[in-house]
């Protein structure tokens, strides 16, 4: 016997102490949602938490207050819209994005990117220009100058700045307030 669907929703969890989120031991669906099979459909896991234990889900999404996409705790269902349901998913993707030198591929060292977001803010140096000058893709710059990465920065000196820019010029003079030379090749 198979049991009614209580019975094995019931019989594929496990509690978990701390969080207190109830971890789905059955199978998954891409983006860690259990599922669970009714009759020749699998539907969401969480879904049927909601309905069993809550009420009608109807055209709603059910979204978690936890963050556990496996946890099948109706106290951690709440019902939304789908707009909520992608803000929930665009604001965990943002929680999950890495900072400083761990972000993405990024060759770049933290003083590096500290340098690059002093030539964006007081420079006229394109993304382009200060991408090929890093040996980074363009995109990489573009993602520093939202702060997307590498949020975290201490304000450089100007020295640290221009230091590696001075490299190979004649004489160590350099102009920390007049910004238009900066980009010229030296010649
Ligand atoms: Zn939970």
């Amino acid at each position: 016997m198979r049991g009614t669907l209580v019975e094995r929703f019931e019989a594929k969890y496990i509690p978990e102490p701390n969080s207190g989120c109830w971890l789905w031991e059955g199978s998954y669906v891409t983006g860690g949602y259990g599922q669970i099979r009714i009759g020749s459909t699998r539907v969401l896991a969480h879904h049927v938490a909601y309905q069993l234990f809550k009420g009608e889900v109807g055209e709603s999404k059910v979204l978690h207050n936890c963050d556990n996409p496996a946890c099948v705790n109706p106290g951690h269902l709440r019902l939304g819209t789908q707009s909520e349901n992608i803000k929930e998913s665009v604001d965990k993707g943002r929680k999950n994005i890495a900072r400083g030198e761990r972000c993405g591929s990024s060759k770049l060292t933290e003083s590096q990117v500290c340098e690059i977001k002093y030539l964006l803010a007081n420079t006229t140096l394109r993304q382009r220009d200060i991408a090929a000058k890093y040996g980074v893709h363009q995109v990489t710059i573009s993602k520093i100058d939202r702060g997307r990465c590498w949020g975290i920065c201490n304000a450089p000196t100007p020295q640290e700045v221009l230091s590696p820019m001075s490299a190979g010029r004649a004489g160590p003079a350099v102009k920390m307030t007049t910004s238009t030379n900066i980009g010229q090749k030296p010649l």
